[in-house]
C-alpha cells in the first residue's frame, strides 16, 4: 500500500459515471437509466466534450492521472467501441502515469470474451465485477440480471482475456440470506482467487422497491446482529485465505489494493465526469447535474455541467482527512496529516480522540490513529466525532 501512496502524490484520480443499466436492481438508488442507443449516443457526445473542456481548462499538474475508474450504472452497457473512444480521448487530453490503474465496472451478463478482449487491449487493467451472491434466489431477490453460473463464466472469460487484477463485489444482509449461504458465497469467492474482494452490507435506500417491501412488512430485513455476524465472518474467513483487510469493506492480496479508492480514503483530489459525478479539486467539491438531459444540455451550451459547489476550508479538509483515513484498517498517518496541514491531529482533535481512546474505539499504532476491533463495527459513530 505504501507504494500506491507514493504513486498518488501529485496526481489525481479520474472517475467517469456511466448512467445506464439493463434493468434497475430493486435495492439501488444510484443514478442510472434504462439503456437505449439514443440515450447512450447523447451521453457519449456530452462526455467526450466534457473531457475536452477539462483537458483544455485544467493546469498540467491536475491532469496527471494515477487512476481511472469507469463506474456506474453499468459501464459495459456501452459498446466496447464507445468505451475505447472514452479512453482514447482521455489519453489525448490527460497524462496517465506509468502503470495508471484503469478499472471498469461490469456486471456478469453484460460482458463476454469478445468485449473483454477489446477492453483489455484498449488498456483497461482492472475489472470490477458486481457478483453480489452465488445463490440464484438471492440474486433474483435483489433484481440482478445475472445468475451465479453467469458470474463464474464472466470471471473465467476475464482471466482468459488477460485480466490479472480482478475485484469481485458482494452484498451481505440480504433479506432471507442465511449464514450458510453467506459462508458459501465468500468461500466460492476465495476459491476463484480474485486479487480483490469488496463486501458491503445491504443498505435499504429510501424510495427503492426493496425499502418499500420492507416498510409494508412484506419482507423481513436482516437483523443488525445477523448482519454484524456476516461481516465478522467475512473478515475472519478472507483473512485466513491470505486477503489483507485494508479498508472497512475491502480486502486485497498484498499489493493489490485499489489505487483509485485509496485516493478517496487518503482525501486526494479527483475529477468526476458524467451525470451525477462528483469532483474534489482545488477550491472545493463539485457535483455534476444528475439528470442526463440536464448534463447533456449544459455541455451542449458550452458550460461545465456542474450544478453545485461546496467551498473548501482547512477545518473541513482536516475533518475529511481524518474520517476518510480512519476507514483504512491501518488508520491515518499522523505525520502525513502534520505535513499537509502544519498542525497535529492529536492537538486539533484532542477532546474527540481522548473520548474515543477512553471508549476503546480507536488506538495509536505505528504513528497512525486507527479503529480498534471494537471500533470497527461502530465506525460511523467514530466518524461523527470528527464531522
Ligand atoms: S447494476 Fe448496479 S447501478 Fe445498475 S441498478 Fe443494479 S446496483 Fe444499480
Amino acid at each position: 500500500m505504501a507504494e500506491h501512496e507514493k504513486t498518488l502524490a501529485n496526481t489525481i484520480g479520474l472517475y467517469i459515471h456511466v448512467p445506464f443499466c439493463l434493468k434497475k436492481c430493486c435495492y439501488c438508488d444510484f443514478v442510472s437509466y434504462p439503456y437505449s442507443e439514443a440515450a447512450a449516443g447523447t451521453y457519449l457526445d456530452a462526455l467526450l466534450k466534457e473531457i475536452d473542456m477539462y483537458s483544455l481548462g485544467l493546469p498540467d499538474q491536475e491532469k496527471q492521472l494515477a487512476s481511472i475508474f469507469i463506474g456506474g450504472g453499468t459501464p459495459t452497457c456501452l459498446s466496447s467501441g464507445s468505451l475505447t473512444a472514452i479512453l482514447d480521448r482521455l489519453r489525448r487530453g490527460f497524462s496517465l502515469v506509468p502503470g495508471c490503474e484503469i478499472t471498469i465496472e461490469a456486471n456478469p451478463g453484460t460482458v463476454d470474451r469478445q468485449v473483454l478482449d477489446v477492453l483489455r487491449t484498449s488498456g483497461v487493467n482492472r475489472l470490477s465485477l458486481g457478483i453480489q451472491a452465488f445463490q440464484d434466489q438471492l440474486l433474483s431477490a435483489l433484481g440482478r440480471v445475472h445468475t451465479a453460473a453467469e458470474a463464474v463464466e464472466a470471471i473465467r472469460a476475464a482471466r482468459e482475456a488477460g485480466f490479472d487484477n480482478l475485484n469481485l463485489d458482494f452484498i451481505f444482509g440480504i433479506p432471507g440470506q442465511t449464514r450458510e449461504e453467506w459462508l458459501e458465497t465468500i468461500s466460492l469467492a476465495a476459491d476463484l482467487r480474485p486479487e480483490h474482494i469488496a463486501v458491503y452490507g445491504l443498505q435499504l435506500e429510501e424510495r427503492t422497491p426493496l425499502e418499500r417491501l420492507v416498510a409494508r412488512g412484506e419482507i423481513q430485513p436482516c437483523s443488525e446482529e445477523l448482519e454484524l455476524s456476516f461481516y465478522l465472518a467475512a473478515i475472519e474467513f478472507l483473512s485466513s485465505q491470505g486477503y489483507v483487510h485494508y479498508e472497512i469493506s475491502n480486502f486485497a492480496r498484498p499489493g493489490r489494493e485499489s489505487v483509485h479508492n485509496l485516493g478517496y480514503w487518503l482525501n486526494r483530489r479527483y475529477l468526476g465526469l458524467g451525470p451525477a459525478a462528483h469532483s474534489y479539486l482545488p477550491g472545493g467539491r463539485y457535483a455534476n447535474d444528475a439528470t442526463l438531459a440536464g448534463y447533456a444540455g449544459r455541455v451542449a451550451r458550452g458550460e461545465l455541467p456542474v450544478c453545485s459547489r461546496e467551498g473548501e476550508t482547512v477545518a473541513k479538509e482536516m475533518s475529511e482527512t481524518i474520517f476518510l483515513g480512519l476507514r483504512l484498517i491501518g488508520g491515518f498517518d499522523l505525520a502525513a496529516f502534520y505535513q499537509r496541514f502544519g498542525r497535529r491531529a492529536e492537538e486539533v482533535y484532542r477532546k474527540e480522540i481522548t473520548r474515543l481512546l477512553e471508549a476503546g474505539l480507536v488506538e495509536f499504532a505505528g504513528g497512525r490513529l486507527r479503529l480498534t476491533a471494537a471500533g470497527l463495527p461502530l465506525a460511523n459513530e467514530v466518524f461523527i466525532e470528527f464531522v
